[in-house]
């Protein structure tokens, strides 16, 4: 029996869900769910200064609207709990604790100012900056020395000064890197606290997570973690570094070409379904054609199909998923999801033909105030206030008498599709194309839109006819 797949997704609450981290949630919950593993959260709350309690909060609930629902993390506690990292520093200090008594770790007293002189001192002699040693061997009496004078020490990490760390990356491939070029690293900051490779790395092994799939960015931090999970007798994940986002420009997907948080994609309200199943294509190549709920996802989720190159986020590719899942809702969620944008007040019977009548043909949600606006206001459609519009045209052409006929066939007939296309065709023998789209201008102002047969019945006799006199006398 192969161990059982644990997954996490690890968030640092310092601003709200971006595609790039909804991608890497995606793939960790659906590679979990693809072996019939486990899917854990962990918030990564240690920079004080950064994380805030209401983005934490937030990305729960993105993560919950998503489906992307974890089997332990905040509010979900088993044995491995907490699983906010300001809540762990218990354990953290006992880690740490641990690696100096096998003295695998020193305080290091260097000031930030000195660090970088350092640092540039290496760059300018063309060497790859990292920790220079200074504080490496200290002895007793130096290390009470700096300490009488204030100075508050980190804790660095005692990388071996020859060996290499080598590991195998499920989208990158076999990795080596020499531990003489990593230097030493930061496991404590000065103020107490835990630093990110440590708490991430320790955090892993203790929560049993053994696959992770993170962003591209923390590839070179890998060989880091490996060697702390190494230096406390613990395993470490295997890990895959999922390739870069990029904008349609190929530049880092990011505000300025288009990157919108999750929320705001919500709130314009774009659908889970959508948003998941381009996802699932970013950077993971898939022979799945079409939109499928995450279970099929997870079935056709393969770690061997994730590519390094770039994948760049298609916008019209979101809007192309979002047609299908706005298609594909029931009558009962496409009601909830258009709700907001409907007028109050509607009988239910007519709410439910207006919701099924606009659904085909929209796309977001604000679409649908404007076909609220065209099928149960009082005004005509606005493009008619327009002498060079489209719409102008075709009513100019079609003529007074065409619509008086149509008036007229709604004062007798009311609001039957079939009764006033047959009055209008006899009255001027117009068919076809040249019967239905000045008819449709008259109407809605636009050329394309639902099927108008069963719109009639909900603009209603008055206002049909209302917007046909209008057209006769703009003809
Ligand atoms: N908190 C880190 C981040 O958000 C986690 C990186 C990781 O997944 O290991 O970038």
């Amino acid at each position: 029996m192969s161990e059982p797949v644990v997954t996490r997704f690890a968030p640092s609450p310092s601003g709200e869900l971006h595609l790039g981290n909804v991608r890497t949630a995606l793939f960790n919950w659906l590679h979990a769910r693809r072996h019939g593993g486990r899917f854990l959260l962990r918030i990564e709350d240690t920079d004080a200064e950064r994380s805030r309690p209401e983005f934490a909060a937030q990305l729960l609930e993105d993560l919950r609207w998503l489906g992307l629902e974890w089997d332990a993390g905040p509010g979900r506690e088993d044995a491995a709990a907490p699983y906010e990292q300001s809540r762990r520093s218990a354990l953290y200090t006992a880690a740490l604790e641990q690696l100096e008594r096998a003295g695998q770790v020193y305080p290091c007293f260097c000031s930030t100012l000195e660090l970088e002189v350092s640092r540039r001192a290496q760059l300018a002699s063309g060497k790859p900056p990292r920790y220079a040693g200074t504080c490496r061997n200290l002895d007793a009496a130096q290390r009470a020395a700096r300490v009488a004078e204030g100075r508050q020490p980190t804790l660095r990490f005692k990388v071996p000064d020859t060996g290499k760390v080598e590991f195998t990356d499920l989208v990158h491939g076999a990795q080596t890197f020499a531990c003489a070029d990593l230097g030493d690293f930061v496991v404590r900051r000065a103020d107490g606290s835990a630093a990110f490779f440590f708490s991430n790395a320790l955090d892993d092994a203790l929560m049993g997570v053994t696959v992770v799939l993170r962003g591209e960015d923390h590839l070179s931090n890998t060989p880091r973690q490996k060697l702390i999970n190494a230096a406390l007798g613990q395993p470490s994940p295997t890990y895959g570094h999922l390739s870069l986002i990029t904008g349609d420009d190929g530049a880092p997907l990011s505000k300025r070409n288009g990157a919108r948080s999750l929320r705001e994609l919500r709130e314009a309200g774009y659908l889970p379904e959508a948003i998941f199943n381009l996802l699932f294509r970013l950077g993971h190549s898939s022979a799945v054609l079409g939109m499928h709920d995450l279970a099929t996802l997870a079935q056709q989720f393969d770690t061997a199909h994730l590519g390094r190159a770039p994948a760049r986020f298609d916008f019209a590719q979101l809007e192309v998923f979002q047609k299908d899942a706005v298609h594909a809702l029931t009558p009962e969620r496409a009601a909830v999801w258009m709700q907001a944008h409907l007028p109050s007040g509607l009988a239910p019977e007519t709410l439910r033909a207006f919701v099924a009548a606009i659904q085909p043909n929209v796309i977001l949600p604000r679409e649908v105030a404007e076909w609220a606006a065209v099928i149960f206001g009082d005004a005509a459609p606005a493009a008619l206030a327009d002498e060079t519009s489209e719409s102008r045209r075709l009513i100019r052409e079609a003529g007074r008498e065409f619509f008086l006929a149509a008036a007229a066939a709604v004062h007798a007939s009311g609001t039957d599709w079939k009764a006033l296309t047959t009055a209008v065709r006899t009255a001027t023998n117009r068919k076809g194309p040249e019967l239905f789209k000045p008819l449709r201008h008259a109407l809605t102002g636009v050329g394309h839109g639902p099927e108008l047969a069963p719109l009639l019945p909900l603009i209603g006799a008055s206002r049909l006819q209302a917007r046909f006199e209008h057209a006769a006398t703009l003809a």
